[in-house]
């Protein structure tokens, strides 16, 4: 029963994305890491192996509570994550073609040498990423071309080697365009998303006041009658207004019922609602009976008096106030509240008056 979140911009949606997406990739990585170190033993992990998944998972911990603590950290803790990542994909590409004939290859590395490519999409906007991911792409090419034209390579190792080499090459290419394209589409679709948002919200809301409009507030009413619990509706109509139109100029008139708009979404309690009915009408539901309903007409009616109008002065509203029935529908509720608005209007107007 509450309207979304006014609408964010664009880049703040896009934003949170991203975060959201560093944020999942560092605690998955920290998990995998500590479920990798509790069941090690039963794989005989070389100590050194057994150190760097330590030192992993520590990274992993410190990144990922920093960029949870402080959001404004997102490209710098990306860039480090981005940077870790790409070296050491190089580096342990270098070890492996350069460690001495038996070593087994890449072996279960192989598969994480991709993560670099998702960090980097995640991390940059698609120009850069697509420009790390190639310069990496790069890098990896020109160390297997320098291995594979080695004349000091040894001939078993390179033909046991190849064929696993020219895989990760393929992988690695296919991998950058899909990336590529996957943010392509990403950002069409956080666009659209948006956007309908935006709509959907533009579509509650009155546009010169900003207030929630007819059609929002019959829906809150609608369902505020079918809750339990005491509600109470109030009629606000402002007191010679045409004058003020007349006198002043319809710019003023707009001025003063943007104003008023003001000084009711800030006098409105959690859990009430307020919105403009219509012209120089504002409706507001009060979940409470009768007198809970006139010391919020009291207190608004003051508030106003505290804020008259730059060119027309204090600013005078009628009230009619009407407590729902049992089973009573939202128009019947209304023509109640409606009938004590008018009966205020002919007591003189600047009153509130209450429904039978
Ligand atoms: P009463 O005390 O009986 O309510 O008198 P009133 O002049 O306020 O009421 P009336 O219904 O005669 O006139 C309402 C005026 O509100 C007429 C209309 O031009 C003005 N109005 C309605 N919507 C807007 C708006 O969006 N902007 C401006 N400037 N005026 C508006
Ligand atoms: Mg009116
Ligand atoms: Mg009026």
């Amino acid at each position: 029963m509450t309207l979304p979140e006014p609408t964010r911009s664009l880049s703040d949606a896009e934003f949170a994305f991203r975060r959201g997406s560093l944020l999942t990739v560092l605690g998955a990585v920290l998990v995998v890491s500590l479920i990798t170190l509790s069941v090690q033993a039963h794989w005989n992990f070389s100590l050194s192996d057994q150190l760097l998944l330590l030192l992993l998972a520590a990274k992993n911990a410190a990144l990922f509570t920093w960029l949870w603590r402080v959001p404004q950290a997102f490209r710098l803790v990306g860039l480090i994550e981005l940077t870790v990542q790409v070296a050491t994909v190089l580096l342990r590409l270098y070890v492996v073609l350069h460690s001495a004939p038996g070593f087994h290859g890449l072996g279960g590395y192989a598969v994480w040498m991709i993560f670099p490519y998702i960090v980097a999409f995640i991390v940059l906007p698609a120009h850069p990423a697509t420009l790390v991911s190639g310069s990496m792409f790069a890098g990896l090419l020109g160390m297997i071309g320098l291995y594979a034209l080695d004349p000091a390579t040894d001939p078993a190792l390179r033909t046991g080697l190849s064929n696993p080499l020219l895989q990760t090459i393929l992988m690695h290419a296919t991998f950058i365009a899909l990336l590529g394209w996957q943010q392509h589409l990403h950002g069409q679709f956080v666009r659209a998303l948006f956007s309908a948002r935006r709509e959907a919200t533009l579509a509650q809301l009155d546009d010169l006041t900003g207030l929630p409009n007819r059609r929002q507030l019959g829906r809150w009413l609608s369902g505020a009658l079918d809750e339990p619990g005491d509600l109470s509706v109030i009629l606000l109509d402002l007191d010679h207004f045409k004058r003020v139109n007349d006198t002043f100029g319809h710019e003023a008139g707009d001025e003063v019922l943007r104003q008023v708009a003001g000084v009711l979404r800030r006098s409105v309690r959690r859990g009430d609602h307020v919105g403009r009915w219509g012209g120089e009408e504002f409706l507001m539901l009060v979940r409470g009976d009768v007198e809970d309903a006139q010391a919020v007409t009291q207190r608004l009616r003051a508030q106003l008096e505290a804020a008259p109008a730059k060119q027309s002065g204090r600013v005078k509203v009628s009230c009619g106030v009407a407590q729902a029935r049992p089973g009573e529908t939202p128009h019947e509720l209304l023509r109640r509240a409606d009938e004590a608005l008018y009966a205020a209007k002919r007591a003189g107007r600047d009153t509130v008056a209450f429904a039978a």
